[in-house]
Formats: structure tokens, sequence, C-alpha cells
């Protein structure tokens, strides 16, 4: 079973996303078992202050080493000797990707520390993460968010969580390239219809007509992607056709 910590100054946001759907259904199968820890607890100051003015002045706030320090030291010690990947969520980090996810999935144990202010004491980055981890270009006002979004990727990949009907195996990114698209009843919507391969019931020709399409899409939408797969001769040959067909 994976363990997944989550330090946070907010620990109510997380009922929410590991209350329901996929993520609650996870730890009932025992698949995962999440612990939120509001690290101000750790704090041995009279006050539990977790912040302080940064030195050399300027806006904001910075979290102090001490708590964050005493928190995962704390998880890790409980964990028995197995090894953690201790995760700052973090602006500056590396960008999140499924390939993170999957290299994430593998491990025992996950800690993810949320910021909040202006970020953390620069001692906590150098000594106590493995990964710093950024979900995009753009800056939250905290790390819980963050968090949540890397763990759903992380959860849904573990075996068992997703059954075949919403298996990932064709998921966008994790065969290189974006889903093709689908579709359900009824097949004329509205005089919008469904194409006639899909339900030809011919196999063959439907699993033809997804890649296809999934190289179609990848190629109008995330042309950079083709950049780091292997290609069979065969997919070359549809993309060359698609191009042909789009010029
Ligand atoms: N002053 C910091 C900087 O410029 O890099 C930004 C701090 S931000 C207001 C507060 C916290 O939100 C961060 O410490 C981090 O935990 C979280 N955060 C903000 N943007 C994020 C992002 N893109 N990905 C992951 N976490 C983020």
């Amino acid at each position: 079973m994976m363990k997944i910590d989550v330090l946070t100054l907010f620990p109510e946001m997380f009922e929410g996303v590991f209350g329901h759907s996929i993520l609650k259904k996870a730890a009932e199968k025992e698949a995962v078992h999440y612990h939120v820890t509001n690290f101000r607890s750790y704090a041995d100051n009279k006050h539990q202050t977790v912040d302080d003015y940064p030195y050399g002045g300027g806006a904001g706030m910075v979290l102090k080493p001490q708590p964050i320090f005493g928190a995962v030291q704390s998880l890790q010690s409980k964990n028995e000797g197995q090894s953690s990947r201790v995760i700052l969520l973090c602006p500056q980090g590396e960008r999140f990707t499924q390939k993170k996810a999957e290299e994430l999935a593998e491990e025992k144990h996950l800690i993810f520390i949320c910021g909040h202010y202006e970020g953390y004491d620069e001692r906590i980055r150098e000594n106590l993460v493995t990964d710093e981890i950024s979900i995009g270009d753009y800056v939250l006002t905290g790390g819980e968010l963050g968090a949540m979004v890397v763990i759903d990727s992380v959860v849904r990949l573990l075996p068992e969580v997703l059954g075949n009907q919403e298996s990932h195996q064709q998921d966008s990114f994790s065969t290189g390239l974006l889903e093709h698209p689908h579709y359900t009843r009824p097949a004329d919507f509205r005089g919008l219809k469904v194409p006639d391969v899909l339900m030809s019931g011919n196999h063959q020709k439907i699993k033809e007509w997804r890649v296809k399409e999934s190289l179609r899409r990848t190629l109008t939408r995330r042309p950079d992607l083709l950049e780091h797969i292997d290609l069979t001769s065969e997919q070359q040959k549809w993309l060359e056709e698609i191009r042909k067909e789009m010029n």
C-alpha cells in the first residue's frame, strides 16, 4: 500500500478530494493511505508560529525551517526505515508531467509539503526535499491545489485503482500521444453524426481509426510530443497521410 502524507496549514482543504470519487475508492481498496498533518502542531515556540519576516527585508512572510523539519523527520521516523520521497510544491520546481506521475506511483511513501505566503526558508529546499514540483508556469496562493493535482494523477496509476472502465493505458501522454476522440449514444444528436466506422463492428478498422485520430490530434494540438516518440512504420505512413490531408 502506498502511504501519502501531506503537510499543510489548511488540512480541511483535503477532505473534499480524499473523500470523493476515485481517490476515496482507492483508500477503501487499501491501495493508498492518506494522512494530513497541520505542520503548525510541530512548531516549538509558545505561539506556534510557522512564519517570520525575511532576512534582508522585503514583502511577505517566509515559512520557518523548524516546524517543517520537525514534521518531516517525525513522519520519516514512523516509516520504519523505508525511504520517502519528500516533495516540495513550488512554482520554481520541475514541471509536472505524466512521466513524473508514473515515477512517483512506484514509491511506497510520499510526503508533500504545501507552502504558503512568500515561500520557504531556503534550508528546507536544500536539506530536506528530494523533489521540487511545479504544476505549471503560474503562481498559486498555496501548495495545496498543486499537491491535490499531483496526488490525483499518481493514485489513479496504482494497481487496481482504476477498473477496465476507466483504464489509464490509452490516456493522453501515457502512450506519448493525445488520446483519440470519444463518442457515445445517440448516434445522431441534432443531426451531428458519430463516424460510421465506430458503429461498423469491425474491430481492426476501429483500432486503426483510433490510432490515426490520435496521431491527427497530436499533430494539430501538440506537435512537440511527436518529437519524443518512436512511431511504427505504419504510424509514420498514417502521419504523412494526415499531413497531406491537412495541406
Ligand atoms: N514567492 C514564490 C515565488 O515567487 O517562487 C511564490 C510563493 S506562492 C505565493 C506560495 C506557495 O504556493 C508556494 O510556496 C508553493 O507551495 C505554492 N505554489 C505556487 N505556485 C505553484 C505552482 N505553480 N506549482 C506548485 N506550487 C505552487
